[in-house]
């Protein structure tokens, strides 16, 4: 490969490279995900069911196995306000660690509502507002997604209700206040609103929620609505991770740019959709073309589905009403330990991802809290941007391959995704200063026990 351009630190596209089309893995994928069963009946699900919850275009996109899906011209007009996302190469970082390694990042937090989660909330609101719907309900955990789908919804003219974790509502005030001036209605969950919050509440009135629970809400209020509101999911789902490829896309064409091909590609993962949007495009070229790039999943060690986590059937969300998926799980009623600051709380991983690493096509680490914000200010003093607390689980990983690479004298080009900024997550970074964070590593034996409420599924050839 040339080294055209490699004197220079950020590598910008414009519009006319603006991805026409989404990547879906499943075209591709040696391992595909085994099919999506009813929480009730345990029976793969029609669309019918499906479509209580989402929109035909959207349901058709989870099934698909189209290798490319055109991006409608409606949602790359929105795309365009802060797409296509700068690469950049962290050359200040490089020089702090005394690496021969480079170090890329693209930078997701440069949305609007800060973070990746747009480049799907703007296509699901989309799909939503040409199929109909009025109303979206959802979750929010940190206050990310909730923010990505109250700015898509605005656009698009669609109410939207957010269940957002009772601590969280409580913590971020901030995170609160920016749903509500893009228009949204945000509730602490769990709410009276609905029958399985309301008997959350009655074992527990003091419950600090958890976005199992929010998720059985946002998706009781859509499936009891008489088909006004449908429900929105920011991670996970395959349609998801389509709309995320955007990120890979655009990064294969700047790498290009830089004249250098990644040997590792990174990227935190809760439920999988930020790593899997950067990673897909480079997994293609392993597949289809022969290239060797290493592709590494980062997790906290307090939540480690990946890494700890069975590959089975679960449900989606707590009150077992969401579909049962095969996927890496620490079991539907995990609760995060309330000393993580971290999030990427999911108990699951989305579906390709966790058959993908199953198989082997892709690396995971778990690695614990302190490492990270301790990477994460490492990267703020160099670069400048104050990373969430998710991307810092990235560029742990990401530093300690530039470190790996300095004690073997290898010249490695590095590759992460910075999933977004942690302007709003200033209190987690208060915590982590005022030394009130400790590590926490999950324990396999509650993952065990867990294990014991899984779905009875029939066997599936
Ligand atoms: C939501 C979020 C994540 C985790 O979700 P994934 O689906 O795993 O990408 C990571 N980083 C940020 C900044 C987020 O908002």
């Amino acid at each position: 490969m040339t080294t055209k351009n490699s004197s220079e630190t950020r590598f910008l596209l414009g519009e006319a490279d603006l991805p026409k089309f989404w990547y879906n893995v499943n075209a591709d994928n040696p391992v595909p995900p085994a099919p999506v069963l009813h929480p009730g009946t345990k029976e793969p699900v029609t669309p019918d069911f499906l479509s209580v919850l989402f929109p035909m275009d959207l349901i058709l996109q989870e099934i698909s196995t189209e290798r490319f899906i055109e991006i409608p011209e409606e949602v790359r007009e929105i795309y365009k306000l802060y797409r296509p996302t700068p690469l950049i190469r962290a050359r200040r970082l490089e020089k702090m660690l005394d690496t021969p390694a480079h170090i890329y990042y693209k930078n997701e937090g440069v949305s609007p509502a800060g973070s990746h989660k747009p480049n799907t909330a703007i296509p699901q609101a989309f799909y939503n507002k040409i199929a109909g719907t009025k109303a979206l309900t959802t979750e929010t955990g940190a206050g990310q997604w909730g923010s990505a789908l109250a700015l898509a919804g605005n656009f698009f003219d669609l109410d939207i209700e957010v269940y957002m974790v009772k601590v969280s509502y409580h913590q971020k005030p901030y995170r609160r206040l920016m749903m509500e001036t893009y228009g949204a209605k945000v509730f602490p969950s769990p709410t009276k609103h609905t029958h399985f919050g309301r008997s959350v509440l009655e074992d527990d009135p003091e419950t600090p929620g958890s976005l199992g629970i929010a998720i059985s809400e946002a998706v009781e209020i859509a499936a009891t609505s008489g088909g006004a509101k449908k429900y929105s999911l920011g991670s996970v789902l395959n349609h998801v991770l389509l709309h995320q490829s955007v990120i890979g896309e655009e990064a294969l064409k700047q790498m290009d740019m830089a004249g250098e091909y990644p040997d590792v590609v990174i990227g935190c993962a809760g439920g999988g959709s930020n790593f899997s949007g950067i990673a897909y495009p480079f997994l293609r070229r392993n597949l289809l073309e022969g290239m060797k790039t290493r592709l590494l999943a980062v997790e906290p060690t307090a939540t480690p589905s990946l890494t700890k986590g069975v590959y089975t059937f679960d449900y989606g969300d707590t009150a077992m009403m969401a579909p049962i998926v095969k996927m890496h799980t620490l079991g539907h009623a995990f609760v995060p330990p309330p000393i993580h600051a971290g999030g990427l709380r999911y108990h699951g991983m989305a579906p390709s991802l966790s058959a993908l690493y199953d198989a082997g096509y892709l690396e995971a680490r778990a690695v614990p809290q302190l490492a990270t914000f301790e990477a994460g200010v490492q990267f703020a003093r160099a670069e400048g941007i104050i990373p969430a607390p998710e991307s810092n689980h990235a560029i742990r990983a990401a530093i300690d391959e530039a470190l790996d690479a300095k004690q073997k004298g290898e010249r490695r080009v590095i590759l992460f995704n910075l999933s977004g900024h942690g302007n709003f997550d200033m209190a987690s970074y208060q915590a982590y200063f005022d030394g009130k964070l400790v590590d926490y590593d999950y324990p396999v034996e509650a993952v065990r026990e867990a294990m014991a409420s899984l779905p009875q599924v029939p066997v599936i050839a």
